[in-house]
């Protein structure tokens, strides 16, 4: 069994922890010994991204049978470009853009592949259920869920959004979501209603056996899944062999990366490149005022209790990032009873302190720095305005924190920006940061900030306000568990 928890009291296979997600100890699962087995990391910058991802993702998750296949189905035909993830020279960084997936947004890359792995984890574990997705979604997830499971055999997906709580857009991508199998169901009240109703769903069914004889289980697509992980390793490597080709370094050079991170699903991917071999330098962990992660590398503390504040950049307004949770695991070399230890002072008390050597550890590798509102603006105009590359709000936090570690530190090796979301998801923001003209609605603005820039609108959000919608319910937070049973009875 190569995935063991977190918290030390369970393993698994890897195509069993794909489907469990959470370890049953509620610890999350991690391969101890990526590290240590061989991977020949060179021989992936000579191959094109789809052989690129089967090599990695066959590394990361040997049990899973055909990954060339399960591979060319997630993501042969949908992205915008077969790099998958372009990389672009901006000034003198580079952005590596996550978000040329069927819904623009950097989530496309690890839930394209997810459902593949969840199916083909359903046949190696001989599980006959149909399997179940339960979803609560502040934006993007909820749509490249939907996008990644619908018609995909064997599977259903039921996605919650908070009602009047996402965008304009991102609603309008949900509700006009296509699919035999899927659901989009609006709940009263904010995100965190909508995530606990899912949660106490979710606890309610399993707790209360309202499943058996029904041939359907839960699962949810969340990122703290080992198959969401995986997947965003494989850009680290793109955007490597990239820097070869266009003879900026040479293999075995290192990389700095400049992360916008909530969850740290997309940072911690980089740092798993990073124990597979490949040469990334640095790892900036960028934040907006929800600072906790910078605050945490910095100090070692890591305390909850702060104000949350919501931000421009909404996918990065979290202050508990599941994931660090594995980042603890490697630093500590494995001490899982540390890791429990922190864990529950973190949900009792809502802080803990990391002892001095897995942070000492952490801090080889990680910095961390965040940017306000007023910054986040700044940093637009200024890619806008100097370099000519229009960036959305999450990008450009890790703009300035890129640049604020250059002036800090700075270790000369390139730097890539990772670029999470299309600036057409973000459109009042930017055009306000480029003094352009933030009348009308959303759509509206996709349009004003088209024309002031020539930069396209992707294809996927401009015919959206033209199609018609196919899901109107809207629920109380309470009316989850018994929407969720009526689906299962007609077969969602
Ligand atoms: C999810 C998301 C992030 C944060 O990624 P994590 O893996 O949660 O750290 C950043 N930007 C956008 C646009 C996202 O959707």
């Amino acid at each position: 069994m190569i995935y063991k928890s977190t918290r030390g009291a369970c393993a698994a296979e890897d195509t069993a922890a794909v489907l469990q997600g959470l370890a049953p100890d509620g610890g999350l699962y991690i391969d101890p010994l990526l590290a240590s087995r061989p991977f020949d990391w060179r021989a992936c910058l000579r191959q094109r991204p789809l052989d690129m991802a089967e090599r990695i993702l066959t590394h990361l998750l040997p049990g899973f049978g055909d990954m060339g296949e399960l591979v060319r189905r997630a993501y042969a035909g949908k992205f915008e470009t077969e790099e998958l993830t372009p990389l672009v020279p901006v000034g003198d960084e580079y952005v590596l853009e996550l978000f040329r997936g069927p819904t623009s947004a950097f989530k496309d890359v690890a839930l394209s592949m997810l459902p593949q792995l969840v199916t083909a984890a359903r046949a190696r574990e001989g599980v006959t259920d149909r399997i179940l997705i339960l979803t609560a979604t502040s934006g993007d997830t909820g749509k490249a869920a939907l996008e990644g499971f619908h018609d995909v055999e064997g599977t259903g997906i039921i996605v919650f959004y908070p009602d009047g709580g996402v965008s304009p857009v991102q609603r309008a991508q949900m509700v006009t979501q296509e699919g035999r199998n899927v659901k989009v169901c609006a709940v009263r009240g904010n995100f965190d209603d909508c995530q606990r109703g899912v949660k106490e769903a979710f606890a309610a069914i399993s707790a209360g056996g309202q499943l058996e004889g029904k041939g359907v289980r839960l699962s949810s697509a969340n990122s703290i899944n080992i198959g969401r992980l995986a997947p965003q390793v494989v850009y680290y490597f793109i955007a490597y062999a990239r820097l070869v080709d266009l003879g900026r370094i040479r293999p075995g050079d290192p990389v700095d990366f400049s992360v916008p991170t909530g969850n740290f699903g997309d940072i911690l991917a980089g740092y798993f490149a990073k124990l597979m071999g490949l040469p990334v330098g640095r790892l900036i962990c960028a934040s907006n005022a929800n600072r906790v992660l910078t605050d945490f590398l910095n100090t070692g503390v890591y305390d909850r209790r702060r104000p949350f504040v919501r931000t421009s950049s909404p996918s990065m307004d979290i202050l508990v990032s599941s994931n660090l949770e594995r980042l603890l695991y490697l630093a500590s070399e494995g001490d899982s009873a540390l890791v429990r230890e922190l864990m529950d002072r973190l949900s009792g008390e809502g802080v803990y302190t990391l002892p001095a050597e897995p942070l000492a550890r952490i801090r080889s590798v990680f910095s961390g720095f965040c940017c306000g509102e007023a910054e986040t603006e700044a940093a637009i105009a200024r890619v806008w305005r100097e370099r000519g590359y229009l960036c959305d709000t999450h990008t450009a936090v890790a703009f300035s924190a890129a640049w604020a570690y250059e002036k800090q530190a700075g270790s000369g090796a390139p730097l890539v920006v990772l670029s999470t979301a299309s600036p057409y998801k973000f459109p009042g923001t930017v055009l306000k940061a480029l003094g352009g003209d933030t009348a009308g609605d959303e759509f509206r603005q996709m349009e004003t900030l088209s024309q002031l820039t020539g930069v396209p609108i992707p294809k996927g959000l401009r015919g959206l306000r033209e199609k018609p919608p196919l899901h109107s319910d809207v629920i109380d937070r309470e009316e989850i568990l018994p929407y969720v049973l009526r689906q299962i009875e007609s077969e969602v």
